[in-house]
């Protein structure tokens, strides 16, 4: 039974004070109906500025520069509990801002509540180092605060992605700006509120919604923003990228992927297939990990291709608040027009259409954005289906005849992000998880996650890593510290200092 509760106000919290944006408006809908939730006055070039400028205040203040790391972490160990006791709500306003299903959108706050939790301790536990001495001092490397920071995050899953930017950027003692995506506006305003309850100091958090080119733009070349953690796109990634060279900014990347899923003909096919599902079509498949390139084994591919389709076309397509709904809208029509023009280039190259390929037909689907499960093969690896990252319900099926063969076309991709792989040899799954490139491989699972392990791509599918105890270290500078413990002037010039030249 999911509970009704009220959207946001057309209001953001910039700089601790809750106002109107002074930009554009940005309308989020509900995708399983195409209802209006809210239109909301985006955050205006001045908006960020000011946003900035109270950061950079709050930043350098004593009460939050002088805490200690404990008491840093009580922050992070309340805004956790505010989430953990807002989950109904913060899952509520997630599913209909993105139209996910009300099972994941509570899954992502359970998660965030765990980021900032796992960031607090991690916090209290990080020890500084004495390194070793080559003469007669202390060296010391201690981790300082970067400044004001930014988290710039996608519509997928907000909730989760902004816990990752949020938790170790105030963990690491920083100031940070989080502009969420145009689509889905509304979770980032419940974490302020929560935040703002959790008492942090006024400044110290803003949530800036509105335009990438604009608000996004802004925080990227500003020359106050000491780092930018972005989440996103390739092609916005590599642009936030240069802009950061020219100021020499830190930046880290999530970007986008085309990960492959590999199964053997020794794997076991139940656990495959479901795992291959989830991995592509959960979430309707708007996930960077979505393992949407399927190289199948050759002896087992007709009989794995037939059991996964029939499983497939039994996935319940539904409403994101009906109960054992698995595959809910997608976020938005113009999305869906995206998707399906995917669809349509690959048939148009000679791919063969297994299952899906539309939009599901009856008087539930048609107000909202729906997409059918689909399942395309018959192509090679260079068609553009198996390059192009589709963020949709859409997966493609290659056979592959032996471990060369399926390392070679599975790395022959721009991306490095993630990579599934069924086997029943756990030789065979150690040597082939080490010989893909890819920032996380899953074995006989898929789409599996713990704020303890950290979490990156390579190739075009980003530069850097979150989540872990570094997670906290990659928002921070590094200070060597040497100490002269000798208390005798430098032979050097020790001379120079006997008046008379003795
Ligand atoms: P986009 O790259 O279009 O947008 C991501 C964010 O960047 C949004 O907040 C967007 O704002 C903002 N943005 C857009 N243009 C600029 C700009 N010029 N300067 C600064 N910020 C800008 O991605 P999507 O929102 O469409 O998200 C889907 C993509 O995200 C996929 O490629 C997916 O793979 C990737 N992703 C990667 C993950 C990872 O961890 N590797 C996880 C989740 C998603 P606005 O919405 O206003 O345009």
């Amino acid at each position: 039974m999911v509970s009704a509760y009220d959207l946001p106000a057309d209001q953001l919290y910039i700089a601790g004070e809750w106002r109107q944006g002074r930009g554009a408006p940005i309308r989020s809908h509900f995708p399983a109906d195409g209802t209006l939730n809210r239109t909301l006055h985006g955050a205006s070039v001045e908006d960020v500025d000011l946003a900035i400028d109270r950061a950079q205040s709050a930043v350098n203040d004593p009460a939050w520069r002088g805490l200690r790391p404990h008491e840093r972490a009580g922050y992070l160990y309340r805004i956790s509990n505010g989430i953990s006791e807002a989950v109904e709500r913060i899952a509520f306003v997630q599913s209909r801002d993105t139209g996910k299903t009300i099972a994941e959108t509570r899954a992502l706050a359970m998660s965030a509540a765990g980021t900032f939790r796992y960031m607090a301790a991690a916090l209290e536990t990080m020890e500084d180092t004495l390194t070793p001495p080559r003469g007669d001092y202390l060296t010391f490397s201690v981790h300082e605060p970067l400044g004001v920071t930014a988290g710039i995050t996608p519509w997928n899953s907000p909730i989760a992605s902004d816990a990752q930017k949020v938790a170790p950027a105030l963990a690491a003692g920083n100031a940070i700006l989080l502009k969420p995506a145009s689509w889905s506006p509304l979770v980032c305003l419940e974490l302020a509120r929560i935040i703002e309850a959790a008492g942090l100091p006024k400044g110290l958090f803003s949530t800036l919604p509105g335009a990438g080119s604009i608000v996004g733009e802004r925080l990227v070349t500003h020359a106050a923003i000491r780092k930018v953690s972005f989440t996103g796109g390739t092609e916005v990634g590599r642009g936030i990228a240069r802009k950061a060279a020219e100021k020499f900014m830190a930046v880290s990347l999530e970007l986008g992927g085309k990960s492959p899923t590999i199964v053997f003909a020794d794997a076991d096919l139940d656990l495959a297939v479901a795992g291959v599902m989830f991995g592509v079509f959960s979430s309707t498949g708007q996930s960077c990990i979505a393992g949407s390139r399927l190289f199948v084994q050759r002896r087992v591919y007709d009989a794995f291709t037939a059991k996964l389709i029939a499983a497939t076309k039994r996935l319940r397509v539904g409403h994101s608040f009906k109960a054992g709904t698995q595959v809910a809208p997608l976020i938005h029509a113009d999305h869906r027009a995206e998707v399906e023009d995917h669809v349509r280039r690959a048939l148009a190259e000679g791919a063969e259409l297994l299952t899906g390929g539309g939009r599901p037909t009856g008087e539930e689907y048609d107000a909202g954005t729906y997409y059918l499960p689909t399942i395309l093969a018959g192509v090679s690896n260079t068609a553009r289906i198996c390059r192009d990252e589709v963020f949709g319900p859409v997966l493609v099926v290659l056979p592959f005849d032996d471990e060369a063969d399926v390392i070679a076309q599975a790395n022959d991709n721009e991306y490095g992000l993630a990579c599934g792989i069924y086997t029943a040899d756990f030789t065979r799954a150690w040597r082939v998880g080490r010989a893909i490139e890819a920032g996380t491989v899953w074995i006989n699972t898929y789409k599996q996650f713990s704020i303890a392990t950290p979490f990156g791509g390579v190739k075009e599918s980003g530069l850097g890593r979150e989540k872990g105890r570094e997670g906290i270290r990659a928002w921070m500078s590094q200070k060597s510290i040497y100490l002269d413990m000798s208390q005798r002037p430098h032979p050097w010039a020790a001379d120079c200092l006997k008046e008379d030249g003795a």
